[in-house]
């Protein structure tokens, strides 16, 4: 199996399980490298409720070390954070990447403007949204997103279908200037398949998105998305038959900020 690289820890509130269950869940998906990418702080500070602050980067780095130790001669295990893209967060980004060694840095949209639109918290915003708006806002955010050239991996695509609102017709006028946006960035995109267990019921991004991503010469990873030491590696099998379906070969791995490749 494919490295599974975003990944999460209980600093960020809403995970739960000790680094020792994490890796033994790895190990026993069988997964090529075990990456632990948990929700990076943000300013100012409290940001939310969902992630870490910055002063427990330390106890951060402690989770990881204690999954290396238990890890240690049986499974590489890779550090990173899923970075928020926030307006005006390029410095903070840069610092934040220099705190650690990280193996890769993903970033991720959960935020247009003040709404942390992922958030079941808010679903009564989406019931009264003009979608076609929201979706543009999203693409377009994901794409200065992509040109920051900030990120190794791009996170969850299409997350902005989460809740299964998504505007009629052809999806691919929103797809095709972010996709040429990624491909110009360098970054690699992820199979996210924690959408197979939401509303959405489908993998982040969907099909037709991961074919022009494959067409344009983006590069892939896979991951679970997990919060809990059950979801790491899940739904791999059909994540890969999907990714060669789009007509991917292989995926990436990453190591202190360098990529190789991995045959699928
Ligand atoms: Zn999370
Ligand atoms: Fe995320
Ligand atoms: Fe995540």
């Amino acid at each position: 199996m494919p490295a599974d690289y975003h990944t999460h820890t209980p600093l960020c509130h809403h995970a739960e399980g000790e680094p020792e269950a994490f890796i033994d869940a790895a190990m026993a998906a069988g997964v090529s490298e075990y990456g632990i990418s948990d929700h990076a702080p943000a300013k100012p500070e409290p940001f939310d409720d969902w992630r870490m602050l910055e002063r427990e980067l330390p106890a951060y780095w402690k989770w990881i070390e204690r999954a290396r130790e238990h890890a240690a001669g049986r499974l590489p295990i890779r550090s990173g954070l899923e970075c928020d893209w926030l307006p005006s967060c390029e410095g903070w980004i840069n610092n934040l990447g220099q705190r650690y060694p990280w193996d890769y840095l993903i970033g991720s949209v959960h935020y247009l403007d003040d709404w942390d639109f992922d958030n079941p918290k808010w679903l009564g915003r989406w019931a009264e949204s003009d979608i076609e708006h929201v979706w543009s806002h999203y693409w377009q955010t994901y794409s200065r997103m992509a040109e920051s050239r900030l990120f190794d991996i791009l996170g969850h695509p299409d997350l902005v279908k989460k809740f299964s609102y998504r505007p009629p017709g052809d999806l691919a006028r929103f797809y095709e200037p972010v996709i040429e946006a990624i491909a110009e960035s360098g970054s690699a995109i992820e199979l996210n398949t924690a959408g197979w267990h939401k509303p959405c019921a489908e993998a982040y991004p969907e099909p037709r998105f991961l074919e022009l991503a494959f067409a344009a010469g983006i590069p892939l990873v896979i991951s679970s998305d997990a919060h809990a030491p059950d979801e790491v590696g899940r739904e791999f099998p059909r994540a890969i038959e999907l990714a060669k379906a789009a007509g991917y070969r292989e995926t990436l791995t990453f190591e202190a900020r360098q990529a190789s490749s991995e045959r699928l």
